[in-house]
């Protein structure tokens, strides 16, 4: 079984999209193993955003990922990290699959909806930025 982080973006959680977005996840067979709903500071927008610190759209990710609360979870499954790119779409959501969580909701490239981890290590990494010290609870028997 793979862990993988989903964070529903502040556009998501503004636009009441919570519940479809977790219902999108569990109707993929994805298990929601914890989560919890966070506005994140700017220093932790940083930190987490920070292998992107380079790149020219850096300082606008950072800002839209502070304009309100977001929801971070931790996903459990096989191949849970693959499964939920897929499930995600493609970045810019205008070249997102039909029915995935981008194509059906996100607004830009920009306002993207959601986040997922995209490897082993990135996930593992955001999994403790995130839930460091707390019990995954919703693990599978
Ligand atoms: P995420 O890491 O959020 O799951 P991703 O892996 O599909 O998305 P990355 O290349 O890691 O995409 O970029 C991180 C985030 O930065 C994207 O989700 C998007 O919100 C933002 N981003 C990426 N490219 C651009 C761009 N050209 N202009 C504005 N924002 C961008
Ligand atoms: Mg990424």
């Amino acid at each position: 079984m793979e862990l993988t982080l989903s964070i529903i973006k502040p556009d998501g959680v503004r636009r009441n999209l919570v519940g479809k977005i977790f219902s999108q996840i569990e109707e993929s067979g994805l298990r929601i193993a914890a989560t919890r709903m966070i506005h994140l500071s700017r220093r932790e927008a940083e930190q987490f955003y920070a292998v992107h610190k380079e790149r020219p759209f850096y300082g606008e990710l950072v800002e839209s990922m502070t304009t309100g609360p977001v929801v971070v979870s931790v996903l459990e499954g096989a191949n849970a990290i693959a499964r939920y790119r897929d499930l995600m779409g493609a970045t810019d959501p205008k070249k997102a699959a039909a029915g995935t969580i981008r194509a059906t909701h996100a607004v830009s490239i920009g306002e993207n909806t959601v986040h997922g981890s995209d490897a082993v290590d990135t996930a593992k990494h955001e999994v403790g930025f995130f839930f460091a010290g707390t019990e995954i609870v919703n693990r599978a028997k």
